[in-house]
């Protein structure tokens, strides 16, 4: 190469080893003519970005070699991958055209890099996220792979945040939890959603974060001991079998231990499945059920099953095309371990879902659950009627995350929908005609409502009649995107229809004035404060307005050319007398004084700005601030429950926050507390260690107990969160306290 590179000399060998070893980890087979590709993307991504640096310093080249090797090394794609991954950044940050990229590589790749490039730019809508969200799924039914790549360039920026300002770690942090790892989740790339939400968890909750890792390294011994035990007296029985097999018992992420600890509230010590134990079985594929099967027999000779906990994800995958056989069962000192039993490919697919499944087209005993995934994708994304955040909502509900449930038509066809769906749901998917006409519905031979919620094994008998029509109300009674869609769009025609005889009652009225009818209505419309011409002509149907109303205000006038036109009759000046102010109910303060902020670096007091009630911040907590539409800012916690979704949809709004100084300002936080009832004096204990040894205020307690357990919620008055640690410890030292947590 004949420029001369910005780096020294240190950083050039730093560049090539990690070119080496992206080199060495494209598992495909590569030809010749790959070799050459990859090797000029590579230098032409070197020339590209010779001037940049990322955030932490080191040569931006790194990043791109480091998101190709993601791609060939966890997500397992091709020599075409790895190309468009290197030049990924070339068209938006440097001089290099996307026409450079087609003569140089052909058309397939600037396509996909094209798209890659679009994916990062037009930040300018209401909402740029959910726009951009769209424009992620247009891409993706276009080609999976663009993408597969943006996962991989997420994954990398995630894992090297530690450079960026805190209130960008935030945001990235809530659109990857947000949008990516559900896509992720969906395209059955389970290492990266896994990671996505470990690293987002790092980020908006490194406290709990850190010592959940901190326990999980404290534990590990003793619990490698008990899978060893668990795992022993099953390898001789399935060696019976005769097919290769290996198993592993592998910790949980520290996101699902979270999750498990905040839903079944209890402590770290008390969750007991921290690991699952997986057989892995390599057969052909005519044999994987059956093996898997057989591996079940023997896994419950050896240990107790719990059979409500079977689930059979092999004759019936998952609709992200998840296979696999998980049985819950009873292993040494009676705890509950969780086996699950699959075939290579299989795991293959449960790691890497959507990447693994090119491997094995046409292989599988299934459908193509991606591709008729993507058809709904498709089908949703061609409704033009929902705006933006109306449509990522509807499509986060019914397409990512959620579980589903297996009903049948009445011949016996199998229909998948997410679960929470209901029978109304069901007619909309059979077709959208079947939907709009759905006048009555039999489950299992017995009329139900329309908002019934289906269960698995239902049989759905849609009744219809061609007079029916959709009404507001059904919106009630669907969640699946494509029913909601639906019916908008009919309320909208619906709507339409309605307007439309008005709208010839006003153009007789207009001509009859001899003014323009387009000019007129235009005015109308402003000065009602409508937002088209249809609304005022709905208006008008539902008698919200009428036309010799409207004539009343207004009257023609002649231009100068000799155009006719309405105005607005004048009305006389009224002088209103000033209102008595409203006496203004007075809130109980939250705190005494303003604390001390920066927002935006800025002094708060510039600012109108609250705490938010949802989640309180207090003095020392990671906090950020959000502008609302018309109540200020708020400021919230980075961990509140909100945060996530206002940080995701409406990020633009979101400011950064910092405390400043300590000052003597105190804030409220609640504490639940869980402990066991041994007596009267709990109740003392309690409020004892808090006031009298610690001196902090206590605002409210309230305490019950059944069966010889209390759960106790008490408002605290604190400075800072060092104070509210400390509070924290000094309760959980009590002897009969269990848990004590920070209500979010
Ligand atoms: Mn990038």
């Amino acid at each position: 190469m004949a420029e001369v590179l910005t780096v020294n000399e240190e950083e050039k060998r730093l560049i090539q080893n990690a070119y080496r070893d992206l080199l060495r980890s494209i598992k495909s087979e590569m030809t010749e003519e790959d070799r050459i590709n990859i090797r000029q993307a590579y230098e032409l991504a070197v020339q590209a970005h010779s001037e940049q640096r990322r955030k932490s310093g080191e040569p931006y080249i790194l990043h791109p070699i480091a998101v190709a090797k993601i791609c060939a090394d966890e997500i397992g794609l091709g020599p075409t991958a790895v190309i468009c991954a290197l030049l990924h950044d070339v068209v938006e940050d440097t001089d290099v055209s996307l026409e450079d990229i087609r003569k140089k590589f052909g058309s397939r790749i600037s396509k996909i890099v094209d798209g890659l490039t679009k994916l990062d730019s037009a930040y300018n809508a209401e909402s740029p996220q959910a726009e951009n969200f769209r424009k992620v799924l247009s891409t993706l039914v276009e080609d999976v792979r663009v993408v597969l790549i943006k996962m991989a360039d997420r994954l990398h920026n995630m894992r090297t945040l530690g450079a960026m300002p805190r209130h960008k770690q935030l945001k990235i942090a809530a659109e990857t939890s947000y949008v990516y790892a559900p896509l992720a989740h969906r395209l059955g790339l389970h290492n990266i959603k896994t990671e996505y939400l470990d690293l987002c968890m790092k980020i908006t909750d490194p406290e709990n974060y850190h010592e959940i890792a901190r326990n999980l390294a404290e534990t590990k011994r003793s619990r490698e001991a008990y899978i060893n035990e668990f795992i022993s007296p099953l390898e001789g029985r399935l060696d019976e079998i005769g097919a290769p097999y290996h198993i592993t018992g592998r910790p949980k992420s520290i996101y699902s231990i979270w999750n498990k600890i905040k839903n079944k509230k209890v402590p770290f010590d008390e969750v007991y499945d921290l690991f699952a134990v997986r057989i892995i079985l390599d057969v052909p594929v005519d044999k994987e059920k059956l093996v898997c099967w057989q591996a079940y027999s023997i896994v419950t000779d050896v240990h107790t099953p719990i059979p409500e906990r079977l689930k059979d994800w092999v004759t019936t995958p998952k609709s992200n095309g998840y296979e696999s056989l998980h049985t819950t069962v009873i292993g040494p000192k009676g705890r509950y371990v969780e086996v699950q039993i699959r075939s290579t490919r299989m795991d293959e697919i449960a790691e890497r879902g959507y990447a693994a499944h090119w491997k094995y087209k046409g292989v599988s005993r299934h459908p193509d659950v991606y591709e008729r995934w993507l058809d709904s994708v498709r089908e949703i994304l061609e409704n033009p009627n929902s705006d933006a955040v109306e449509f990522l909502g509807d499509f986060r509900a019914n397409n990512l995350f959620n579980e589903e449930v297996f009903v049948y038509t009445p011949q016996g066809d199998m229909r998948i929908l997410p679960k929470g769906a209901t029978a109304l749901d069901f007619a909309f998917g059979i077709h959208s005609d079947v939907g709009y006409h759905c006048s009555a519905i039999k489950v299992n031979n017995k009329m139900v409502p329309m908002g019934y919620k289906l269960r698995n094994g239902d049989q759905v008998y849609i009744i219809t009649n061609k007079n029916q029509k959709p009404s507001e109300d059904w919106l009630k009674m669907v969640v699946t995107g494509k029913a909601r869609s639906k019916i908008r769009s009919a309320m909208k025609d619906e709507r339409r229809r309605k307007g439309e005889i008005w709208k010839e009652a006003l153009e007789r009225k207009l001509n009859g004035m001899k003014v323009d009818f387009d000019k007129s209505v235009d005015l109308l419309v402003k000065n009602y404060d409508m937002e088209s011409h249809a609304d005022l002509y709905y208006a008008i149907a539902t008698g919200e307005v009428t036309i010799p109303e409207i004539f009343k205000s207004y009257k023609v006038e002649l231009g100068k050319d000799g155009s006719r036109y309405l105005v607005e009759v004048e009305e006389p000046v009224v002088i209103q007398p000033v209102p008595e102010p409203k006496p203004r109910k007075q809130r109980k303060p939250k705190f005494t004084g303003k604390p001390r902020l920066l927002i935006n670096g800025e002094p708060a007091e510039r600012f109108n700005y609250t705490f938010a009630s949802c989640c309180n911040p207090v003095q020392g907590d990671d906090i950020f601030a959000y502008l609302t539409a018309n109540a200020g800012l708020k400021i919230h916690r980075a961990n509140c429950p909100n945060a996530t979704n206002l940080m995701a949809n409406y990020g633009y709004r979101v400011m950064k926050a910092e405390w400043i100084s300590t000052t003597d300002t105190t804030f409220v936080a609640d504490l639940r507390i869980t402990g066991i009832d041994d007596g009267p004096g709990i109740i003392e204990r309690l409020t004892n260690k808090i006031s009298t040894m610690l001196g902090l205020n206590i605002r409210s307690f309230n305490i019950a107990g059944h069966e010889g357990y209390f759960e106790g919620r008490m408002s605290l008055l604190v400075k800072n969160t060092d104070q509210l640690n400390m509070a924290i410890r000094a309760l959980k030292n009590l002897d009969s306290v269990s848990t004590v947590t920070r209500i979010e």
